[in-house]
């Protein structure tokens, strides 16, 4: 068995972060944490921490770093995160993120930061073609050939546009990305955690870079 890993992955928004972290958790056997995910299924409950957030999400702005990093202390001490690791997915996305992020793993540090890199003028053109399911989160690219309901072929679930993969919120996420995440690259280069994957090419070329990339790190 596979000895796990905890990982961060950073990446712009439209860098295929989603759809390689669900492949690197199964290929790990550890829990994907997206802290996307965990807002917007909170949105749908309606629960308090939903309603606060959801303005913030569709607007393209960032949910504060207190309550974030609470939401991420609790995941990460779940049983499957403490025994197998994990697998971050959009957190940490700001320096007092990442130092909070390093005060709740000071038991048990990060392996690796790994930076999915793809241009912006390619992710604005991803993002804009994006579709998720609701339900499995599942990534798809619209070809814009697709009429009626979409239904997700792995869960049945329905696959829709974000709420915030509109024009002016994708331009607002990336240049928060530019000015609150990039300052992460340094961060964590500066302490030698940091691995750069180039995440051009088809989705299996991507994840067999970055199986190998992490490999090697183990
Ligand atoms: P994502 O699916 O990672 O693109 O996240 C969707 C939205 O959720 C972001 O645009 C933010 O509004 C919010 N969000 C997710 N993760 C964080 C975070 N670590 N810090 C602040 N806001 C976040």
């Amino acid at each position: 068995m596979n000895p796990g890993a905890r990982m961060v992955l950073l990446g712009r928004q439209g860098a295929g972060k989603g759809t390689q972290c669900v492949r690197l958790s199964r290929h790990f056997v550890i829990p994907h944490i997206s802290t996307g995910d965990m807002l917007r299924a909170a949105v749908r409950e309606g629960t308090e921490l939903g309603n606060m957030a959801k303005a913030i999400i569709d607007a393209g702005g960032l949910v504060s770093d207190d309550i974030m990093i609470g939401i991420v202390a609790e995941r990460l001490e779940v049983d499957d995160a403490r025994d197998r690791g994990y697998i971050l997915d959009g957190f940490p996305r700001t320096v007092g993120q990442a130092e909070s992020l390093d005060g709740i793993t000071s038991e048990r540090p990060l392996n690796m930061v790994i930076d999915l890199d793809v241009p912006r003028e390619l992710v604005l053109e991803r993002l804009s073609a994006r579709r998720v399911c609701r339900d499995c989160g599942a990534n798809f690219q619209a070809t814009g050939t697709e009429t009626g309901q979409w239904t997700c072929e792995n869960c049945g679930g329905d696959v829709v546009q974000r709420d915030d993969d509109t024009p002016d919120a994708i331009n607002r996420r990336l240049d928060l990305y530019e000015t609150q995440t990039q300052p992460l690259i340094d961060y964590y280069g500066k302490t030698g955690r940091l691995v750069t994957v180039d995440g051009l090419g088809s989705p299996d070329e991507v994840f067999d870079r970055l199986t190998k990339a992490i490999e090697q790190r183990l």
